[in-house]
């Protein structure tokens, strides 16, 4: 029997206990398992959260599901509009707490995190404004004396299954339209990152969310799979990795939930010699070092025009070597640790196999050396050179900061070699001629193209996927229909039906 915690709990080893947060409460999990949540720069344990089991994602359905069907259900879009706009409110006024919990989680820096937290109530702003808009049609028709129209309808109950990299923006993409089209939600996060998101649930709750609209498990792996496949779950809502996107689209499939997918990418950031390389250096290493290269959108294969190969190697390199990897708290450090142990792992495994395939390592490739975090997760930021497109540093999604650079000789090359790839998240286009810019743009088979910039998203303009990285779009007003049914009603405003067999008489 789960019960409920009338405050979070100091355990034996001085860390705070969370609870699942089902029904707007903090309650215990029916396993009376927990899982530690470790500090990667570190090393220390500083929260404890819930391993939840199959029992307890029944009761946060069940919870969902009564919400759905209940006060929520009365609520109209402009009630859940306002309710946006204090859930924003809330998170600008505990912005520092949010972005903190964060770094404590994955090791990213402050700045960024706290970059992050201050934009988020712009995505609820922005979806308490389409709140309101109109989404259905009166229909034109072939027939007399009937009207069609069509409504939007909330799906039901959505399971938003998110990862470590950036856990709250990433969940904020989804609750944004979810709530503005009226579903309830369960939030599954990475166990890396669980307890900013069960904060923000809590802030939720105090801003006046009704009770199960919002609840969130915790666990290693039981809930995530159980979500993907319980009956009373209506859409699963997912970022991650693309192996467990496709798991997830498998088990989804089977009783035909609807389902988005924002996956991984290997992202071709093209320079061409007519690229102002100052700006282009700038964008590569934003574009592969910005939060030590896990985003989905990494910018990790570079490709470099043949005629100005060797001079961009050259900068990259001074520029690489000069990057501060440091506390993640201090505003002077540019990169923070890898977000857990399994993570550097895989990219110090990404290092070696380079090596072995005959890619040139220019810079980095080992740990970086933290004076006072001898425990921390660091990497010196990774280039190697001279890579081929067949090697598997540039055919794999690292998620770390390893850069591949690919030499090309024209145009076509470039576009032949940035899409041989299965993924099709992104790309940038490196180029002062705009007619070249725009043509590469059109050719290149991403859901995101950058002309002269990199990394860049916000809440009106959707992200997502071609190919292997993904279904779907986030952001934007599209991504608000992705959180609903279209319902058909006809209407005869004439005689009613006078011959059953003759309907049109
Ligand atoms: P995963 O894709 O494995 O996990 C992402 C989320 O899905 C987590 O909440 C995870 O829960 C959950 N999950 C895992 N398996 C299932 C399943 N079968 N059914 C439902 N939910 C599931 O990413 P990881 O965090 O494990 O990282 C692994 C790799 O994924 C990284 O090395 C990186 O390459 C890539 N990645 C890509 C991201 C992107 O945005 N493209 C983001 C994060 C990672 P739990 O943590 O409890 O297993």
């Amino acid at each position: 029997m789960s019960q409920t915690l009338s405050s979070l709990v100091e355990t034996p080893i001085g860390v705070t206990r969370y609870g699942l947060f089902i029904d707007n409460k903090f309650v215990t999990p029916q396993t009376e398992k927990y899982i530690d949540v470790t500090n990667p720069a570190t090393g220390e344990v500083w929260a404890q959260v819930p391993d939840a089991g199959a029992e307890d994602v029944d009761l946060a359905v069940a919870s969902a599901r009564r919400a759905f069907e209940g006060e929520w259900a009365g609520w109209r879009a402009a009630d859940r509009a306002k309710f946006l706009i204090r859930f924003g409110q809330a998170i600008a006024d505990n912005a520092d707490e949010i972005a903190q919990l964060q770094v404590d989680e994955n090791g990213k820096l402050i700045r960024e995190m706290a970059g992050q937290a201050r934009l988020m109530p712009e995505y609820f702003n922005y979806y308490a404004g389409l709140a309101q808009m109109p989404t259905g049609n009166t229909n034109p028709l072939h027939l007399k004396d009937i009207i069609n129209y069509t409504v939007r309808e909330p799906l039901g109950v959505v399971a938003a299954i998110t990862p470590w990299n950036s856990p709250l923006l990433l969940l904020v993409w989804k609750l944004g339209p979810a709530l503005a089209a009226g579903n309830t939600l369960i939030a599954k996060p990475s166990e890396i990152t669980p307890v900013s998101t069960l904060r923000i649930a809590e802030l939720a709750a105090e801003a006046g969310l009704p009770a199960g609209v919002f609840n969130v498990l915790t666990g290693l792996g039981a809930p995530g799979a159980a979500l993907t496949t319980h009956e009373g779950v209506d859409k699963v809502a997912f970022t991650g990795s693309t192996s467990t996107g496709q798991a997830i689209a498998s088990a989804a499939g089977k009783s035909l939930k609807s389902v988005s997918l924002e996956l991984g990418g290997k992202s071709p950031n093209i320079v061409f010699e007519d690229a102002d390389l100052d700006s282009a250096l700038n964008g590569l290493i934003a574009g592969i070092f910005g939060a030590s290269g896990q985003t989905c959108m990494a910018g990790s294969r570079i490709l470099v025009q043949e005629s100005i190969y060797d001079k961009v190697v050259a900068e990259l390199v001074t520029r690489t070597e000069r990057i501060k990897v440091g506390d993640p708290q201090s505003s002077d450090s540019e990169m923070g640790t890898i977000a857990c142990q399994a993570q550097y792992d895989k990219v110090r495994h990404y290092i070696e196999v380079a090596k072995n395939e005959g890619a040139k390592l220019v810079a980095g490739g080992v740990p970086a050396v933290v004076e006072g975090f001898e425990n921390g997760l660091f990497m010196r930021p990774t280039v190697f050179a001279d890579v081929n497109n067949d090697m598997t540093i540039a055919r794999e999604e690292v998620f770390g900061p390893i850069a591949a650079v690919i030499p090309f000789t024209d145009e076509a090359d470039a576009i032949r070699i940035a899409n041989d790839t299965e993924f099709g998240l992104a790309a940038g286009v490196w180029s002062t001629n705009i007619q070249r810019a725009h043509r590469v743009a059109g050719k290149l088979q991403a859901g995101t193209v950058w002309i002269n910039n990199y990394r860049k998203t916000g809440y009106s303009t959707p992200f997502g996927g071609f190919k292997q990285s993904g279904v779907g779009r986030e952001n934007g007003p599209n991504a608000l229909l992705e959180y609903t049914e279209e319902k058909s009603v006809w209407v005869d405003t004439g005689q009613g039906v006078k011959d059953p067999f003759n309907p049109r008489a």
